[in-house]
């Protein structure tokens, strides 16, 4: 056997994803403002944004910290219809976190369906809650009171 897996988030959790259109990267704020408008879509759907997300605070550190213990993969949702969001995530995570080895990705709209001891999210969308149902396995909440930062969830994983 080896080590545990976890798995982690990318929006939210490590990358910094844009709660509304005033945070939106400078690079493509009128472009995207503009698309928005006239679509009435979201700006998640908006080809290129998740190019411009930053890192969240000591998100690097946190994963070199955690393959330390546990085997570490991304568990992330990228929107259908955004097409482009799908590799723009692939690359980002070769550019933001170059402590994660490759092919530790993993894109689903489902994230019961994967097997692990823990899951680290701050939304409990796209199966995430449903994670922790099974046995031998938890969801931490992350932003949520008991883990509102990466220092916290290091702590209670004892990383
Ligand atoms: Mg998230």
């Amino acid at each position: 056997m080896g080590l545990p897996i976890v798995y982690v988030d990318l929006d939210g959790v490590l990358a910094k994803f844009p709660e509304n259109l005033d945070e939106i990267d400078i690079s493509i704020s009128d472009e995207c403002r503009q698309w928005c408008n006239e679509t009435g879509k979201h700006h998640s759907d908006f080809e290129g944004i998740f190019s411009t997300l930053k890192a969240m605070d000591g998100a690097d550190e946190a994963i070199h910290r955690l393959m330390q213990k546990f085997d570490v993969y991304l568990l992330s949702t990228a929107p259908w219809a955004n097409t482009s969001s799908w590799s723009e995530k692939r690359i980002w995570v070769e550019q933001h976190l170059p402590s994660l080895p490759k092919k530790k990705l993993i894109l689903a709209h489902n994230k019961s369906l994967v097997r692990g001891s823990y899951l680290i999210d701050d939304r409990s969308k796209n199966g995430a809650s449903e994670f922790g149902i099974h046995e031998g396995q938890e969801w931490i909440h992350f932003g949520s009171t008991e883990f509102p930062d990466w220092e916290s969830v290091l702590e209670y994983l004892e990383c």
